[in-house]
């Protein structure tokens, strides 16, 4: 069994150029629950004027209905995201920072020492405050700005986000710049690290069309929670070229095939994914949408 966390909602939608009304995000986030997505990354508690299309946070998080069986998260990489998220229902905070100097200046406006300070911080408050944590690490598999990320900064990253008080962390390769020979070579690391008993996540864009690749790379290393975006939907204003996520019926088709569960109805995400297609008014990368389950 895997375990699927569902982005599209926040990094599928937040590089879309046509801005989505927070009643189709609600109606969205409905549909990858029926659908049996347990497990979703519903918003970011961003700067507005920066991510127009995640200035409704709050009022998506009101409309949702409240489900003890489904996790909604919310992405921050501030403290000032955190007093956003403290005022809303969200279960758990996403706390994200890159890996990368050159990358975390330019999205946080922060070197990665400085972010991981006020996150600690952020942390700590938001657990107190009866939240959930997990620490989301981009530009794990390199920077486009600064190139390789030596794994050492992601490990010393991990670590500090781990002592704070996060239960779990993601590693994101936010360019689409991993192979899958580095996904294991990092997982070894993580595992060398900090055992087995680390909950490991894994966040890839299909940017070179190594997606899929790479999570089955996770997957045989041992980890079993991936991100991924209905339809293929994704990307991220400040990374160039950085196109979508791992598309989720693409993936859950290829686990599907290989006798692995998911707990998702793959015909019925076909739907939403297609459903999504028609509302945002241009074509969508999900490839199973278009070919049909085999
Ligand atoms: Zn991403």
């Amino acid at each position: 069994m895997i375990e699927i966390c569902e982005v599209g909602p926040r990094d599928g939608l937040q590089n879309e150029k046509k801005l989505v009304s927070t009643e189709t995000k609600v109606e969205l986030i409905q549909k990858l629950i029926s659908n049996g997505i347990k497990n979703i990354e519903v918003t970011s508690f961003v700067n507005p004027k920066v991510v127009p299309q995640m200035a409704d946070a709050e009022e998506v998080l009101n409309r949702l209905p409240n489900r003890e069986d489904v996790r909604y998260g919310g992405l921050i990489l501030s403290y000032s995201g955190l007093e956003r998220a403290l005022r809303t229902s969200v279960d758990f905070l996403h706390v994200t920072t890159a890996t990368s100097d050159a990358f975390n200046l330019k999205n946080a406006k922060r070197t990665v020492n400085q972010s991981l300070d006020e996150l600690t911080r952020a942390v700590q408050d938001g657990i107190q405050a009866g939240k959930g944590a997990s620490g989301v690490l981009g530009t794990a598999f390199g920077c486009p700005y600064a190139g390789d990320v030596p794994v050492d900064d992601v490990l010393r990253a991990a670590e500090s986000l781990l002592k704070a008080g996060c239960s779990e962390i993601t590693l994101a390769d936010t360019t689409g710049m991993a192979n899958p020979a580095q996904v294991k070579s990092v997982i070894a690391s993580f595992i060398a690290a900090f055992g087995d008993d680390l909950s490991l996540g894994l966040h890839f864009h299909n940017t070179r069309g190594l997606g899929l690749a790479n999570t089955l790379a996770g997957y045989e290393s041992g980890v079993r929670r991936f991100d991924s975006s209905i339809a293929g939907l994704g990307g991220c204003p400040f990374a160039p070229k950085a196109v979508g996520n791992v598309c989720t019926e693409d993936m859950v088709n290829m686990f599907y095939g290989m006798g692995i569960q998911t707990g998702t109805d793959l015909a019925q995400l076909i739907e939403t994914a297609k459903w999504l297609e028609e509302y945002m008014e241009r074509p969508l990368d999900g490839m199973l949408m278009k070919a049909g389950i085999a």
